[in-house]
C-alpha cells in the first residue's frame, strides 16, 4: 500500500469536486489529488453514444452552470420542441397532443453532451491529478496539520480534504474522530437526487418523429416511460430519443422492461421505433456510487443545503461539498458547481 502527500485532497471527481479543482488550478495551486471510487470523472454526469444518462437540462437562471460554460468556451442550445408533444394521461384514452409554446423557450442542453464539461475541467486540472478506481473508507484527524484518507489503493494525506460525495453515501465512510451526531443525522436524511431515475435512450439512423411533426417529447405518468424526449446532438448528426422509465418497472426483468418501453414507444411514436440502432438503459439505483441499491420509496426531506454543510469540521480541515449540500438549486448541476466554487474559496481561506 502506498502513502501519498499532497496540500489537498478532493474525494470525488464529480461536477463539484472537478469545479474545485479548477479552481484551485485557475488561482495557481496544484498541489492536490482528486480521489474518485469510479473507473471514470463525473458521478452523475454521464454521457454515453450521445446521450446523457445523467443531468441533461438547465435554464437561464443556473447562472453558475451558464458561467462555467462560458469560461469553458461550450456551447449551449435549446432543447428541441418543435412539433406535436404526446401527453398520457391515461394508457385507454386515445394520444392527446400538446404543442409548447415559442414564448417559452425549452431547457437548454449542453453541446457535445453534459460530459463535455466534464472533460473539459479535468483536462485544466490535469489527468494525473485525478486518481481513478480509488475509494475512500475512512478520513482520519491525525494531529494539528495533518488528516489522512484511507483508500483501498493506499493512504492519502494533506493539509485540508474536501469530501463531495453526496451526504448519504458520505456515511458509509468511518470518520475518526465521529462527526457530530446531529450532522451525521442530517448525511443519512439528505435524499440524493436522482439516484432513484431510471434512464432509457435509444438512437436511430434519422429523426423519423420529426418527419411527423412530432417533438419527441412524451409526458404520462401512467405509462411505462414518464418522460422521453428528443435527445439528437446539436449538429443534428446523430438520433435519439431520452427519457425516464416508470420506476414500478425496477423489479421487472430487463427484457421484459425493454418489451414494455419499446411497445409504449411504438404505440405513440409509430413503428419506427423498433428500428433503433441502439438500446441502452441506466438505473441509478443500482449504482453504488450514487445510490443505496434497490429503492422502494422516497422520504425527500430536509431541503438540500442544510447549514451544517456549510462548517468546516475536523479543526477546519474538512470540508464538505456537492449538490446536496448546496443552498442555491441543490441537487443539480447549479448547486454542484456552486459548492465547488463556495469550497475553493473555504480551502484556501486560514
Ligand atoms: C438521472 C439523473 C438526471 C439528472 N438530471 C439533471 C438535470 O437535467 N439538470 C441538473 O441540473 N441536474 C441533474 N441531475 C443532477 C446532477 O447530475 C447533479 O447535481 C450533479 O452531477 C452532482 O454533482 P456532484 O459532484 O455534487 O456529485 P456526484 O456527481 O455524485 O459526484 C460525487 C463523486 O464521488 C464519487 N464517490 C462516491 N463515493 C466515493 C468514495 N467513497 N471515494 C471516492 N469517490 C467517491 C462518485 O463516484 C462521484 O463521482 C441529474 C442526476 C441524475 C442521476
Amino acid at each position: 500500500m502506498t502513502s501519498n502527500t499532497t496540500k489537498y485532497i478532493i474525494v470525488g471527481a464529480g461536477l463539484s469536486g472537478l469545479t474545485t479543482a479548477y479552481m484551485l488550478t485557475k488561482l495557481g495551486e496544484t498541489d492536490f489529488v482528486i480521489l474518485e471510487s469510479r473507473d471514470r470523472i463525473g458521478g452523475r454526469i454521464f454521457t454515453d453514444d450521445g446521450i446523457d444518462f445523467g443531468a441533461t437540462w438547465f435554464h437561464d437562471h443556473h447562472q453558475n452552470v451558464g458561467g462555467l460554460l462560458n469560461e469553458l468556451n461550450i456551447d449551449k442550445f435549446y432543447q428541441y420542441s418543435k412539433g406535436k408533444s404526446v401527453l398520457v394521461y391515461s394508457t385507454m384514452a386515445p394520444a392527446h397532443y400538446f404543442e409548447n409554446d415559442p414564448n417559452s423557450p425549452s431547457a437548454f442542453r449542453i453541446a457535445g453532451g453534459s460530459t463535455a464539461m466534464i472533460n473539459s475541467l479535468a483536462g485544466h486540472v490535469g489527468e494525473e491529478r485525478i486518481k481513478t478506481g480509488v475509494t475512500a473508507s475512512e478520513i482520519v484527524n491525525d494531529n494539528k496539520n495533518e488528516v489522512t484518507v484511507v483508500t483501498d489503493k493506499g493512504t492519502y494525506s494533506a493539509e485540508k480534504v474536501i469530501v463531495t460525495i453526496p451526504p448519504r453515501i458520505a456515511t458509509r465512510i468511518n470518520f475518526s474522530p465521529e462527526l457530530p451526531k446531529s450532522l451525521q443525522k442530517v448525511m443519512e436524511d439528505t435524499h440524493t437526487w436522482m439516484s432513484n431515475a431510471i434512464k432509457v435512450g435509444l438512437t436511430f439512423k434519422s429523426p423519423f418523429w420529426r418527419n411527423k411533426n412530432l417533438s419527441g417529447t412524451l409526458i404520462g405518468q401512467v405509462g411505462v416511460v414518464t418522460e422521453l424526449y428528443d435527445h439528437s446532438d446539436v449538429n443534428d448528426k446523430t438520433f435519439s430519443l431520452m427519457g425516464f422509465v416508470n420506476e414500478g418497472m425496477r423489479d421487472v426483468s430487463a427484457k421484459e422492461r425493454k418489451k414494455r418501453i419499446l411497445a409504449h414507444l411504438q404505440k405513440y411514436l409509430g413503428n419506427e421505433v423498433l428500428e433503433y440502432l441502439t438500446y441502452e438503459e441506466k438505473d441509478w439505483s443500482q449504482d453504488k456510487d450514487t445510490s443505496c441499491n434497490k429503492i422502494k420509496s422516497i422520504y425527500m426531506s430536509p431541503k438540500y443545503g442544510n447549514s451544517k454543510f456549510e462548517k468546516k469540521y475536523f479543526d477546519g480541515k474538512l470540508i464538505f461539498s456537492g449538490a446536496e449540500t448546496s443552498p442555491v438549486y441543490g441537487g443539480y448541476m447549479d448547486g454542484a458547481i456552486y459548492s465547488g466554487l463556495v469550497a475553493a474559496k473555504k480551502i484556501l481561506d486560514n
